[in-house]
């Protein structure tokens, strides 16, 4: 096969680089590449089997440069942070300024605007990839942040490697400017935290507040696979449930600690939530929740001291799913709500119902739902999706679920901080006369940091002002 000289490039065959470069080669465009380890190169080449043709191993950056044809698109899929500065100074002196650089890692989107704003002598830009290796080998979703015309440049390329929705379209798409792409990963990753924290939450109730094994548990979880829930992670919870131990025979889940592991991508969101202004407390709650879980010794003291739960809760399994679904409604609603928030802020002009579109295949939250999203963001993008009229049904049917879930955890013990705390914020968001008046009296009297009157009158101080 006479190999076309690539335009496309790739920097790091680890996990991700690899696949990704497989995928990219699969979809029929040929592809140099470079890892900073050579060895790694050649034996990278050497296990591409038929894609081999395909894929030009390259020994040095300025080989890498000189096999390709300008102007040449080189994707980074290194480490966040310091590598990729050091790989972006070591390409310059090579590249022409037509010449893009991608880095498609898990960088901090700050980092992105950074390097985006800072002069590089090429293009640049900067793309979330979500989906793991699997997903990154056979269709990953693809959240692009940089300028549109480099957009267009790549778009072909990445709509042929990335996942494809039900209805057959891409999950690949432009976000917005700069780091509007990591940006959306990083909410993506937060929404994946407490997406995961609520199954576990319903899991917790159906274990030990209705006292079911894991075996009677999975086909739960299989059953609102097939409703309004489907989506990967109730699939695979379904699967995680249900799992046999090879060592003793009975449920794997039984014999794993219940300790959660994370890499910081939730609690990136969390801050950045926090910088913004924004409410997001399911994806809070899920971070917090994960560094509870850590906490195993604590955990125990505590039970020692207190006693366990009390066990036992008065509900329906279809309470559960109910809860479930107006919970989910509820983080979504807050998430997209923290990326309108930064699309202000950084002056982004973020695709809400694109955003929608691109998650809903290849990533880890992909499910059923998102066509929803998209649907009720393309009427409106910017209104928050609980007031959207499609979700407003939905949660008018599920919230009191959700009510007698939280209830029936807060009186029997059973830790729900991301279920409650999505129904709390919903109570905060459907009450017009809140409670801050109070606050704005006590920030008054004690800083004489004034008010507004309902009544629109003058008089920016409580009597306390006056000595
Ligand atoms: P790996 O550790 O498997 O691979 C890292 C690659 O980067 C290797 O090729 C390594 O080369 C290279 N590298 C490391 N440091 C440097 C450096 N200083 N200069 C040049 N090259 C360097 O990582 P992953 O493939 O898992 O991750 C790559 C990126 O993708 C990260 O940003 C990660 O957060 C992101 N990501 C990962 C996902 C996953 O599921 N793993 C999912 C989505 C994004 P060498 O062989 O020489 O060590």
């Amino acid at each position: 096969m006479a190999v076309t000289k690539p335009q496309v490039g790739l920097v790091g065959l680890g996990t991700m680089g690899a696949a990704l470069a497989l995928n990219i080669a699969e979809k029929g465009f040929p592809i140099a590449v470079w890892n900073r380890t050579a060895s790694v190169t050649q034996d990278f080449h050497a296990g591409a089997g038929t894609l081999a043709p395909r894929v030009v191993a390259t020994e040095t950056l300025a080989d890498l440069v000189a096999a390709m044809s300008p102007p040449r698109s080189i994707i980074l899929m290194v480490p966040a942070g310091k590598a990729v500065d050091d790989m972006l100074a070591q390409l310059a002196p090579h590249l022409q300024p037509d010449d893009l650089v991608i880095d498609a890692g898990n960088a901090n989107f700050h980092d992105t605007n950074r390097r985006a704003a800072s002069g590089l002598p090429f293009r640049f830009m900067g793309i979330g990839v979500s989906g793991g290796e699997e997903g990154a080998r056979h269709g990953p979703a693809i959240m692009a942040g940089g300028q549109r015309e480099d957009w267009s440049r790549m778009a072909g390329v990445f709509r042929a490697i990335a996942a494809k929705a039900d209805d057959g379209t891409p999950c690949a798409d432009h976000m917005g400017e700069a780091g509007a792409g990591h940006f959306v990963k990083a909410v993506h990753n937060g929404i994946e935290y407490a997406d995961m924290q609520m199954i576990s939450e319903v899991y917790g109730v159906m274990r030990d507040g209705l006292g079911m094994s894991a075996s009677q548990i999975a086909p739960v979880f299989a059953r609102w696979n097939e409703g309004v829930l489907r989506s990967y992670l109730v699939e695979i919870s379904a699967a995680v449930a249900g799992a046999v131990d090879p060592v003793t025979g009975g449920p794997l889940l039984d014999v794993i600690v219940d300790a959660a592991g994370q890499k910081g991508t939730g609690r990136w969101t969390a801050i950045e939530a926090q910088n913004l202004g924004t409410p997001i407390p399911v994806i809070e709650a899920a971070v917090m929740a994960r560094n509870v879980s850590s906490r195993r010794g604590e955990r125990a003291a505590g039970e020692a001291l207190y006693g366990p739960a009390p066990q036992r809760v008065d509900l329906e399994l279809d309470d559960l799913e109910q809860a479930l679904i107006a919970g989910k409604i509820l983080c979504y609603a807050q998430g997209f709500a923290m990326m309108t928030a930064a699309a202000g802020e950084f002056g982004w002009a973020l695709d809400m119902p694109a955003i929608a579109r691109v998650w809903r295949a290849g990533c880890i939250i992909r499910s059923a739902m998102l066509n929803d999203m998209a649907e009720a963001l393309s009427q409106d993008p910017t209104r928050n999706l609980m007031l959207a009229p499609f979700f407003a049904d939905l949660l008018r049917e599920t919230t009191p679920a959700l009510r007698r879930v939280v209830a029936a955890g807060a009186l029997h013990g059973l830790g729900l901080p991301a279920l409650s705390g999505g129904l709390a914020w919903f109570d905060l968001m459907r009450t017009a006369r809140g409670t801050a008046n109070m606050i704005q009296g006590q920030r008054d009297f004690f800083g004489l940091h004034g008010f507004q009157r309902l009544d629109g009158l003058d008089h920016p101080h409580g009597p306390w002002a006056a000595g």
